[in-house]
């Protein structure tokens, strides 16, 4: 699950992490009563209104924006809102601005003494291994410095059977050309994000641009987080800073149905039980000419209304052109994803995609038999080759 940058850098903060102070804002009143507030309590003096969307790049999209007071502050906030901001990362579509991040400037003017670096933690899967990758260059792409610049970019791997070391805190530090207060900020700041990512099970914490101020302090301008969602169980107060607004809706839907539904941009649907048989039923697809329409795997204990909730998700999609029903019964009873099928065909109306089902495992035969008396005008695969071969002749 991805959060937002405010709900990020408050993790953060919790752990004691520094970050550019701010407060987020629905509204251009509560964005001007918090750079009043800001006024107040920092003297803050020049504010960034940034917009809260799941996508990075927001700043080559005019999602960052600068104003001098309270009132300009409300004023860039309300032009922000209910924007639809394209950025490199969001695709052409954009994305509809509902909240902004109203923050003091860290950037104090004329200043040569900044430094903008890049600081991300994330499970490298390769590896097995959390690392940390860091580099001097930070406030711009890290795909473009690796790029161009790949010697910029260090990577410390984290023990596995400990944490990351405090010296290998300082190797960052050091290898960021940091000296005196900075360089203990600095070792203070990769301490407290290492705990905020641990404790909150986090598969990526990437901070870009991570900023050394003229007076050397180390802060958070930005922040990405990702968390595991397996592991969201043990964080309600990290659930709930889940927003829908910011999912895909289809796949919201199927997670509300217990189903593991990832969309694709291919034709044809598939629907399978398992996630390795559904990988390996895409690789199928791919054989037969066609490219998969989304990852289904409806699980082990898959029911007929389970069933007929991928059905309608899977029909949701214009693109689809055939959908391949691929279950190996074990604990799925064969014939209960059968009904499931009869009962998508009758409630859904009319199907008109070819469907293409394969039931293998328990209760295959009594399966077959629901299906063949059904009338339905569904058509029977018995092996994989057999499945590959009736979606090529469906996509013909
Ligand atoms: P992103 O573009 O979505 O990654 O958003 P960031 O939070 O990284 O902000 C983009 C850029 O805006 C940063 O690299 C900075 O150059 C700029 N920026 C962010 N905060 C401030 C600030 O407080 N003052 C100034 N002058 N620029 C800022
Ligand atoms: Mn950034």
């Amino acid at each position: 699950m991805n959060i937002h940058e405010y709900q990020g850098k408050s993790i953060l903060q919790a752990h004691g992490v520094q970050v550019q102070e701010g407060f987020v804002a629905e509204t251009a009143e509560q964005a001007g009563l918090i750079a009043e507030e800001l006024q107040k309590k920092f003297g803050t003096e020049i504010f960034v209104i940034k917009a809260q969307i799941h996508a990075g790049g927001r700043g080559k999209g005019g999602g960052v924006k600068i104003a001098r007071s309270p009132m300009e502050t409300a004023e860039v906030a309300s032009r922000m809102l209910g924007m639809t901001l394209v950025t490199p990362q969001t695709g052409p579509a954009g994305k509809l601005v509902r909240k902004v991040l109203i923050a003091q400037d860290v950037y104090y003017k004329g200043d040569s003494d900044i430094r903008e670096f890049y600081l991300s933690v994330l499970l490298d899967r390769k590896r097995s291994a959390f690392v940390v990758i860091y580099s001097t260059e930070g406030g711009m792409d890290i795909e473009e410095v690796a790029a161009n610049k790949p010697k910029a970019i260090f990577t410390e791997v984290v023990d596995s059977t400990c944490c990351l070391h405090e010296f290998q805190m300082r190797t960052i530090a050091s290898n960021l050309g940091l000296q005196g207060k900075a360089y203990r900020e600095m070792v203070r700041f990769i301490s407290g994000l290492w705990n905020a990512f641990v404790s909150s099970d986090a598969s990526l914490m990437e901070i870009n641009p991570l900023l050394k101020t003229s007076d050397d302090r180390v802060l958070a301008v930005d922040c990405k987080v990702s968390l595991d969602d397996n592991a969201l169980y043990r964080h309600p107060e990290l659930a709930a800073m889940r927003d829908l607004n910011e999912e895909d809706p289809t796949e919201v839907e199927a997670s509300a149905s217990n189903l593991n539904y990832v969309k694709l941009d291919g034709d044809v649907g598939c629907m399978v039980n398992g996630a390795g048989l559904a990988m390996a039923t895409m690789d199928l697809i791919q054989l037969s000419g066609g490219r998969p329409a989304n990852f289904l795997d409806v699980g082990g204990g898959a029911s007929a209304k389970t069933v007929e909730a991928g059905f309608r998700i899977i029909l949701k999609d214009p693109n689809v052109k055939a959908i391949l029903v691929n279950i190996f019964g074990g604990i799925v009873r064969c014939d209960r994803v059968a009904a499931g099928i009869i009962e998508a065909y009758k409630t859904i109306g009319d199907i008109k995609v070819p469907v293409i089902v394969r039931l293998q495992g328990t209760n295959a035969i009594e399966a077959k038999e629901l299906i063949d008396t059904s009338g339905l005008k569904v058509i029977a695969a018995s092996t994989f080759t057999d499945a590959a071969e009736k979606v090529r002749e469906a996509l013909a």
